[in-house]
């Protein structure tokens, strides 16, 4: 018997959420985006979820070939590129297409293409440090990059991409999404090529910023990357966390609960054990408090949460005893909620959850 915390991932959302996606961005192409597992989804589930995409975008070269041993056509791109010359090789015998972000890559480029069939193209997408400062040319040095691969006979289409630092949050003090996006369009002056600029936070809260190509990755799961709830966007959660109770303790009051005994009972408590625990994913970093539901009843976690169990309140939840239902996250509790109360934010909790976490989909 598996331990009672399950995954529940519902296909159905997925494709409803890219249909959303697409619906936002009716002028663009979509690169539904799968990294780190379909955001702690699973690969394959992503792949049923998102077959109307036009194409898949990831960062790990060796899930983009798992994408073409399970039979997916359309185009799939590499977001940070290839890391050395076998990443390159797989790119061009599995027709991939790839971020090229630095120098280092042209460099690569240029010695490998030339023994390339001459019919051979490879598709190449041209980033940007528009000021995030993370990957990319700089605006300055983005012509002369373009430049270098144009020069290379095996480069097909050259996409100007970018990534936008801000658009998750109108309020934050750092470089505004429109001095951004000046940045951009000043670096890509004058150069023929697709654009393509906008994530989730672009593509639910920015429309005017969409462009040719839309790169929605968090919507597509079901949470947002902040500001409104993903509900009022019209998304479905795609992951819902599930467990049960594993046993319930009646206490006094100032008798504390859990290790390092952080929480004290100020009255008498009823409180419920879940089966599961940081090694499963959930966040240890949660405080008393973080909302749990259990048989349908919204209440918080108390004390510390251990390896592989937490405490709930359940005083002022009727009829609850072992083998009563809780909803970590997902279909009646919004990751983003949970996360929020934590610290952190619902990328994380999606990835986070870990593989001894039974999964199933419906
Ligand atoms: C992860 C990623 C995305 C998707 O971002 P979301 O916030 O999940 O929509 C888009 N573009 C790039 C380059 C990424 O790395």
């Amino acid at each position: 018997m598996p331990r009672p915390i399950i995954a529940t991932i519902d296909i159905s959302a997925l494709q409803h959420n890219l249909q959303v996606a697409k619906a936002r961005a009716p002028n663009a192409k979509v690169w539904a985006v799968l990294k780190a597992n379909a955001y702690g989804h699973g690969l394959e589930r992503g792949l049923r979820g998102f077959a109307a995409a036009d194409g898949l975008a990831l960062v790990e070269p060796d899930y983009a070939l798992r994408l073409r041993e399970l039979g997916w056509e359309k185009p799939i791109l590499l977001l940070e590129g290839f890391f050395d010359t076998a990443d390159l090789d797989a790119v061009i015998a599995a027709q991939l297409e790839t971020a090229v972000h630095c120098g280092e890559q042209i460099d690569l480029l240029e010695q490998i293409l030339p023994s390339q069939p001459r019919s051979f193209k490879l598709n190449v997408h041209l980033k940007m440090n528009s000021g995030m400062n993370r990957l990319g040319f700089p605006p300055e040095a983005f012509r002369a990059a373009y430049t270098r691969l144009r020069a290379l006979p095996e480069i097909g289409n050259i996409t100007l991409m970018t990534h936008l630092a801000n658009a998750d949050d109108a309020q934050n003090p750092g470089l505004p999404l429109q001095e951004q996006m000046a940045r951009f369009e000043k670096g890509v002056a004058g150069l023929p090529g697709e654009r393509s600029t906008a994530n989730s936070a672009v593509d639910l809260m920015h429309p005017e910023l969409r462009s040719d190509w839309v790169r929605p990755g968090i919507m597509l799961y079901g949470a947002t990357p902040g500001g409104q709830t993903a509900e009022s966007f019209g998304l479905r959660p795609a992951m819902t966390l599930t467990s049960e109770i594993i046993g319930i303790q009646k206490i006094a009051t100032g008798e504390a609960i859990g290790y390092g005994s952080r929480f004290v009972a100020q009255e008498p408590m009823v409180i419920g054990v879940v089966a599961c625990g940081y090694a499963d994913g959930y966040p240890r970093h949660a405080p008393t408090g973080t909302p749990v539901v259990v048989d349908g009843v919204r209440t918080g976690t108390v004390g510390r949460v251990s390896m592989d169990m937490f405490s709930v309140d359940l005083t002022h939840i009727p009829n609850v005893r072992v083998g009563s239902k809780v909803l970590l996250w997902g279909d009646g509790l919004s990751v983003d909620d949970v996360a929020h109360a934590a610290g952190t934010i619902g990328y994380e909790l999606l990835c986070a959850v870990a593989p001894r976490v039974k999964m199933v989909e419906i």
